[in-house]
């Protein structure tokens, strides 16, 4: 059950900063504790930082909720760890999909592929099929959790543990892993035997929709596999639009 602290008074806490000295399960407690079923935790479960989320937010509270984003895009990987994390954590994922009618107009207008003919319109679909979902999901919520690393994104640099998201209505967004590097995330999956993607093992360190993704080289940045025929700019969902920073993506 959560706690009784009064929802202004949980904001409050959030602007006075004083949560930012806590480690990431401690993050993660207070917001399960304080929230309970009004928050949830955002999975694309197509990186290993909302994998090691799932596996601390279930040893915190069973019946965290969690959601992930079907593109209808996602490769089959996707897909079948999905499955694996059902299996693994007897846990209900939230499965969010687009607004069919926008999309089919969309992809009538468009094509099936029209991603790749200009920022806009890659915008656009990932505007539909992620923001448009996420958005509506939102709503319904008080604090949400996504798993934003810092060192992933030249954007994510200002980000906080936990903020005012004032883009979705002023709930609250935590982000327990922002400071934590590749190399804690890789002993974590290894001390607890998380299940995460295997796309990652061929070369995606970030795994988005198929079309969208690829493998990267040695040396390449972590998003590089990323809709990686656009400026570097440009590349961002429009989902973590918020007070400390304007533009990021799962
Ligand atoms: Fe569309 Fe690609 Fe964005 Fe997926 S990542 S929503 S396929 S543009």
């Amino acid at each position: 059950m959560p706690n009784s602290i009064d929802t202004k008074d949980l904001i409050e806490i959030v602007r006075s900063g004083e949560l930012e000295s806590l480690d990431a399960q401690g993050i993660l407690t207070w917001v399960i504790e304080n929230y309970g079923s009004r928050m949830a935790l955002s999975c694309s479960f197509g990186g290993m930082t909302g994998q090691v989320l799932i596996d601390m937010a279930y040893r915190i509270n069973r019946k965290t909720r969690v959601l992930v984003l079907d593109t209808g895009r996602l490769p089959q990987e996707t897909y079948n760890l999905i499955d694996r994390v059902r299996d693994r954590y007897d846990m209900n994922v939230e499965v969010l999909y687009p607004e069919a009618e926008s999309l089919e107009l969309f992809v009538r207008q468009h094509g099936m592929n029209s991603f790749y003919e200009s920022v806009e319109q890659r915008k656009q679909c990932c505007n539909l099929r992620k923001v448009e979902p996420m958005n509506r999901a939102l709503a319904k919520l008080d604090a949400w959790v996504s798993g934003l690393r810092r060192d992933q994104s030249e954007t994510r640099s200002d980000v906080r543990k936990v903020e005012i998201d004032k883009a979705h209505g002023g709930i609250v967004k935590v982000n327990p892993l922002i400071d934590w590097t590749q190399e804690q995330i890789d002993d974590y999956i290894k001390e607890f035997n998380v299940p995460v993607n295997r796309l990652h093992s061929k070369g995606y360190p970030s795994v988005g929709c198929a079309p969208c993704s690829r493998a990267i080289g040695p040396g390449d940045h972590v998003r590089a596999g990323r809709w990686w025929w656009e400026n570097p700019d440009d590349k961002e969902c429009g989902i973590h639009v918020g007070e400390q920073f304007d533009g990021s993506g799962i």
